[in-house]
């Protein structure tokens, strides 16, 4: 078989139920050398303002993953064979610390973004994304932010005067000035909010919102036709909140919000980023104990999939990762 030692370098081999569940039986290891790209664990919920249990969604995405065969048949890219891939294992986090929490991604990812490795970090919640913007930041400057979710989380609300939460991630992101506001574009945003300053102030940030309705009316080709269009040539950074996704597709999440997308659609809107200047991405949110049958998980796993699917088409683009 062509590539066998990278097959079994990966575990392509074994079948999902043999050894032990990392993301796609990618190999476990902290070496990186040669590594194009890392799935990385952040098994933080404390930043979650209703319900916890986004800590444990890293090891049920790696488990829900073992199930994902190697080619991506719509995509025609096998990602494990046109990159080296691992999985890193996950950041050390300290449950009770958001600040040291913050701090401790921060570090692990600019190091391995340093030695040159792609990140795909599984969450946690939302809260995560601000070290790891804060991280890519620091290597490739102000990033194009996408950003997939039912809320605009740029928020102000502190807790008894505490700025983080996953309800701010990307106000306090901007704040820090690590998002180039003149791409940043938020999909599939919609619910029930405080009042109707919410999507204002995400709009005086310098968010572009495809309400869930205007993403509904213009069909999902011209919503990607509006991503490419405000993120252009510039390095993007993409988060993905599994909450942007109907909680009848994906109920294992922590603030379900109704009338979201479907999963085909979601899949759609990741392949559609096909061609961008991909610098990091997170997909935060999934909650395990509020899943059924494993749906959210096996999704989410399923995203990464596509994402790691763009990652490899970027590579044989010629373009550095
Ligand atoms: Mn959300
Ligand atoms: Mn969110």
């Amino acid at each position: 078989m062509q590539n066998s030692n990278s097959e079994k370098a990966y575990g392509a081999h074994l079948e999902p139920f043999h050894g032990i569940p990392t993301f796609m039986r990618l190999p476990a290891t902290r070496d990186m050398a040669g590594v194009d790209a890392a799935v990385l664990g952040v098994p933080y919920d404390s930043g979650a303002s209703y319900r916890s249990g986004a800590r444990f969604g890293p090891r049920k995405i790696r488990e829900a993953s073992l199930l994902l065969w190697g080619h991506n048949a719509r995509m025609g890219v096998s990602p494990a064979r046109e990159l080296k891939l691992v999985d890193y294992g996950d950041v050390e986090i300290i449950p009770v610390d958001i600040q040291a929490s913050m701090e401790s991604i921060s570090r692990e990812v600019g190091e391995l973004l340093a030695k040159g490795v792609s990140i795909l970090a599984l969450g946690g919640d939302h809260s995560i994304s601000l070290p790891l913007l804060r991280a890519h930041a620091a290597f490739h400057g102000p990033l194009a932010v996408v950003h997939f979710d039912a809320h605009p989380d740029t928020w102000d609300q502190e807790y008894a005067g505490f700025p983080y939460s996953h309800g701010t991630p990307f106000r306090r992101a901007i704040e820090e000035g690590l998002v180039d506001t003149s791409a940043y574009i938020q999909v599939g945003i919609r619910g029930p909010t405080s009042g109707s300053h919410d999507l204002e102030d995400a709009r005086q940030l310098g968010a572009r919102i495809v309400p869930i309705g205007d993403a509904f009316e213009a069909g999902i080709p011209r919503v990607v036709e509006d991503i490419h269009k405000v993120v252009g040539r510039k390095k993007v950074y993409v988060s993905l909140d599994i909450d942007a996704l109907d909680p009848a597709f994906a109920p294992g999440t922590g603030t379900p919000e109704v009338g979201g997308f479907s999963s085909a659609q979601m899949l759609e809107l990741v392949r559609g980023l096909k061609g961008l200047d991909l610098a990091g991405f997170d997909l935060v949110e999934v909650c395990p104990a509020y899943d059924h049958s494993e749906i959210t998980a096996i999704l989410a796993a399923n995203l990464v999939f596509e994402y790691l699917s763009l990652l490899a088409l970027k590579k044989r683009m010629g373009t550095s990762l």
